[in-house]
């Protein structure tokens, strides 16, 4: 066995492993796109690329109506608002995910509650969900997180029952299919993000798809300060209806126009990391006891932000993640952990009467914040020899756990 780079072996990669020659993907052909728009003068807003992009996107996804805004917290805040969903009301979030979920519904004055996680899945539990509906509920926002989709058969069906509102938040899922349908197109709602980090990125960026006519429109307000889709600039046919909170939410020509190129690829893109995690996962599955997440039950094709590891076997879970974290690292592979509960996450910083954690609790959560780590999906798309390489550190560290709980004892002490 050889000794651990923590504790001063040779490191499996010499060089830290890195994906920045693969991600985020560029283009010659973009790039030239890019400066022909920039030399037009036509940078923003009202003509066709934007628009053109958010059709586009719609419709890969399966929806009738795209609008592309700022970024993906927007998207959520804009959608909940379109619903009527505001203050008094209560919003359903998953207690793991990145804390702009439950932002979104204190930013149009609802209050996010925060609902415990299936700990296959790792997203939203739905029977989970039904004990946290009050007479206050008024929408749920399932979030299809890392690498796996939430329940949506169980979902849309609770939220039919109660007359509840669906956002999808889909921002790790784009090209995501759930049951032959196109993620963020099953509820009333899906929104995506573009932030740098994610599977399609533009530096910032989000979009909200959807069937319904009406919802679209407000939307399409919300965003462009009141303005309907189509009308043109200092030439308002109609004002958005009284009281819904409109803003420039508004994203460039430029934006649009890299992730148009991006969304032709995606399929491809989606392609090449499904087979790096099949290929780590059969191999792992054999010589470590690691377990994976599940993806959803349904997915007919998964979308990626992230590949997430749990170490909760019973032989490795009296083992700090922190310490296998330090451990993978230091062999040359930064993984990360999870964000945690969102209300634990140093970040959120809503007062106790702005947020409620249903009574049930989420040890689910807690317990998954304590015993995984997530790998970046652009390590994913990296070559043969790199995914490889990337099996051979965890198996080399899974190998020492020995090592590495007494290296934990001695940092403890
Ligand atoms: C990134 C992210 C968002 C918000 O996206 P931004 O574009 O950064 O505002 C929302 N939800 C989840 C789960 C995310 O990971």
């Amino acid at each position: 066995m050889s000794k651990l780079a923590l504790l001063g072996g040779e490191p499996l990669s010499e060089k830290k492993m890195d994906w920045s020659d693969f991600w985020p993907p560029i283009k010659e052909s973009t790039g030239d796109k890019l400066k022909e728009l920039y030399l037009s003068r036509k940078w923003t807003a009202f003509d066709s690329l934007e628009g053109e992009f958010a059709q586009a996107f719609a419709k890969y996804h399966g929806a009738k109506y795209g609008i592309f805004m700022v970024n993906g917290t927007v998207t959520l805040q804009c959608a909940l608002g379109a619903c009527g969903i505001g203050p008094g009301d209560e919003v359903i979030v998953p207690a793991l995910t990145w804390y702009a979920t439950a932002m979104a519904a204190h930013y149009v004055g609802a209050t996010p509650v925060f609902v415990d996680i299936d700990s296959e899945t790792l997203c939203i539990d739905p029977e989970k969900i039904v004990q946290a509906i009050t007479e206050k509920t008024k929408a749920i926002i399932p979030v299809h997180l890392y690498g796996s989709m939430a329940d949506m058969d169980n979902i849309m069906a609770i939220a039919k029952q109660h007359g509840l509102r669906v956002i999808e938040d889909c921002a790790h899922m784009h090209g995501g299919v759930w049951d032959g349908k196109g993620i963020g197109s099953i509820g009333d709602v899906g929104s995506f993000s573009f932030q740098h980090s994610k599977t399609m990125a533009s530096g910032e960026g989000g979009i909200c798809i959807t069937d319904d006519p009406e919802l679209a429109d407000r939307i399409f307000r919300m965003k462009h300060i009141g303005y309907g889709p189509g009308q043109l600039q200092g030439k308002a046919l109609d004002g958005p209806e009284e009281g819904l909170l409109c803003y420039p939410f508004r994203a460039t020509a430029f934006q649009a126009l890299i992730l148009n190129d991006q969304l032709k690829d995606l399929g491809s893109h989606l392609q090449r990391y499904q087979a790096s995690i099949q290929f780590l996962e059969d191999r792992l599955h054999q010589t470590t006891k690691i377990r994976f997440q599940k993806a959803g039950r349904k997915a007919d094709n998964q979308g990626y932000f992230g590949w997430l590891m749990i170490f909760d076997d019973p032989s490795y879970a009296d083992i700090p993640i922190g310490t296998i974290q330090e451990a993978i690292s230091a062999e040359g592979l930064p993984v990360l952990p999870t964000w945690g509960p969102v209300y634990d996450f140093i970040l959120f910083n809503l007062s106790k009467e702005s947020y409620r954690i249903d009574q049930a609790g989420s040890p689910v959560t807690e317990s998954i914040s304590k015993h995984s780590l997530f790998l970046l999906h652009a390590y994913l798309g990296l070559g043969q020899d790199s995914i490889e390489k990337i099996a051979d550190i965890i198996e080399k560290i899974m190998n020492n756990c020995d090592a590495l709980r007494e290296y934990a004892r001695l940092s403890a002490t």
